[in-house]
């Protein structure tokens, strides 16, 4: 069983104007000259893609924040998986919290968008979290682990897939959950994995999201079956989500 490499992800969500390639030039220059123990991902919005492909050279990947679930067809303002790949994304995220929330999005619609976009090659990073209601009735292992196991495509595989755990309730608010809280329900992730991948399931990344900033990043990644974070507000400056990719230096 071979553990891949972390990954540390932003989310720039709908932020960023044509300035904002600057911070991806700098990002992409403190990773060349200090080097970094993880994988680099920034999914900015759709209107920057391009132009952050030809600006993060060989240390930023670049990715999308969505897709549309279906190959082409008359979806005005959507994005399919084929024009994101077309630009080089490697990296999709589907089901973001704010996406389930503001588009009414099911994990039946999640699914489909995974299976869109692993059908063009590319990783789905599939996010899931429970809101405060659920956590404080006692339902979050329960509600988190059903979004795993339905949001997951039947013919995903440990290649394509990484999970990101995001508690609802934690995203934007400086609000973290607890190490061990953190520790249950990412080890409550892997159980899923491994009855549907068994051994295999270890290749797959979990990302813990949330309010994570340098000053926390080590103590939350440091936690078994954690294996990266996906960041939004922390992101956004070079120079803070270098200070979260430089917590994997002492984890190794
Ligand atoms: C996110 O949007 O995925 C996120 C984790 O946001 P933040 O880091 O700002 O809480």
């Amino acid at each position: 069983m071979t553990a891949p490499k972390a990954l540390v992800a932003g989310n720039w969500k709908m932020n960023g104007l044509k300035a904002a390639a600057t911070e991806i030039v700098k990002l992409n220059d403190l990773v060349n000259e200090n080097g970094a123990k993880c994988d680099v991902l920034i999914c900015p919005p759709f209107t920057l893609i391009s132009t952050l492909m030809d600006l993060s050279a060989d240390h930023v990947a670049i990715g999308a924040q969505d897709c549309h679930m279906n190959m082409k067809g008359a979806h005005t303002g959507d994005i399919s998986v084929d024009m994101l790949k077309d630009l080089g994304c490697g990296y999709i995220i589907v089901g973001h919290s704010e996406r389930r929330a503001d588009h009414s999005e099911s994990n039946d619609v999640v699914n489909a968008k995974a299976v869109a976009a692993q059908s063009v090659g590319t990783i789905a990073i599939i996010c899931v979290g429970e809101t405060i209601e659920e956590r404080q009735a006692g339902n979050a292992l329960n509600v988190v682990t059903s979004q795993v196991t339905a949001s997951i495509p039947a013919g995903a595989t440990t290649e394509n897939t990484i999970i990101a755990y995001e508690p609802v309730w934690a995203i934007g608010t400086g609000h973290t959950p607890t190490i061990g809280d953190v520790e249950e329900m990412h080890n409550a992730i892997r159980e899923v994995l491994l009855v549907r991948f068994g051994d295999k399931a270890s290749d797959i990344n979990i990302l813990y999201g949330g309010s994570v900033k340098a000053s926390n990043a080590h103590e939350l990644m440091a936690v078994k079956n954690v294996n990266g974070a996906l960041v939004g507000g922390a992101s956004l400056k070079a120079d803070d989500f270098f200070g979260i990719i430089s917590a994997y230096d002492e984890i190794g």
